[in-house]
């Protein structure tokens, strides 16, 4: 999500890997979109699981504004929100994002309940238009947002993320291979919350709520006001409101799981 217009936005790395080819191939047809090659939209259909995930966004610009001292780009009451209700997430840093907060990121990738992912590392648009959002043009600068995404963040966490979200949710067939080329898992979402410059925490409650349903990747935003500024407010009833309808909040990885159900 960018400062103007977003509407939505070793051995054991050996091991996942492999886990990774497992998990793509006992998804298939089900939980991947085919219309798409293999952006992955949600997960079993079968299984009462949701996956909240959140963003974070920071472009050159929203960075700027952080160490001027003119705002910040991260509600840190969203964190204690997961943290108090035992609630699991998966986190899309940008790398900007994990450079400006790297303690957040560090005690963030300490907490067994958060799964970090790669969000680009400027949040750079892979294809235009997309909600105003600065875009790269040549495969080579897309291939670096991926790689330079996930070392920052790894750099920063010592997590090397799995799953990668295109900024804006912008990308074609080709941009989805260059990740899976890279190791990395494209995942977009089926559950739009809405929560980018709105103002009304029932709007995104409704929208989450309407949409979700088994298998449901969410996708909000940890960036707080002013891009973001009621998430924090609908989080409250949104946890409780999905376990009473019998949701197990998960991260992305436990969603889709080789040991998962599938449909
Ligand atoms: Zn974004």
């Amino acid at each position: 999500m960018p400062a103007t217009s977003q509407k939505r936005c070793a051995w054991a790395h050996r091991v996942r890997r492999v886990a990774l080819a497992v998990v793509l191939a006992t998804l298939g047809a089900s939980a991947s979109t085919s219309a798409d090659g293999h952006l992955v939209r949600h997960g079993p259909r079968t299984v009462p699981r949701v996956a909240l995930t959140f963003d974070a966004d920071m472009t050159a610009t929203m960075r700027e504004q952080v160490l001027a001292g003119e705002q910040t780009h991260f509600d840190a009451r969203i964190l204690d929100e997961l943290a108090r209700t035992d609630t699991h997430a998966t986190i899309f840093l940008t790398g900007l994002w994990a450079e400006t907060y790297p303690d957040v990121v560090r005690r963030m990738a300490a907490d067994p309940r958060i799964e970090l992912g790669n969000h680009s590392y400027d949040h750079s648009a892979f294809r235009e238009p997309c909600y105003g959002l600065p875009a790269v043009t040549t495969d080579q600068q897309r291939r670096r947002q991926v790689v330079r995404g996930a070392r920052t963040i790894a750099s920063v966490s010592g997590v090397t993320p799995l799953y990668f979200r295109f900024p804006g949710g912008c990308s074609e067939a080709s941009d989805i291979q260059l990740v899976r080329s890279l190791g990395e898992v494209p995942v977009q979402w089926d559950t739009v919350s809405g929560d980018p410059f709105q103002s009304s925490a029932e709007v995104i409650i409704d929208h989450v709520l309407e949409r979700v349903r088994n298998g449901s990747i969410v996708v909000m935003h940890l960036n707080g006001a002013p891009n973001a500024p009621r998430t924090y407010r609908a989080l409250r009833t949104i946890i409780p409101e999905l376990r009473a309808r019998g949701y197990e909040l998960v991260t992305l990885g436990e969603l889709l799981a080789p040991d998962a159900p599938s449909e």
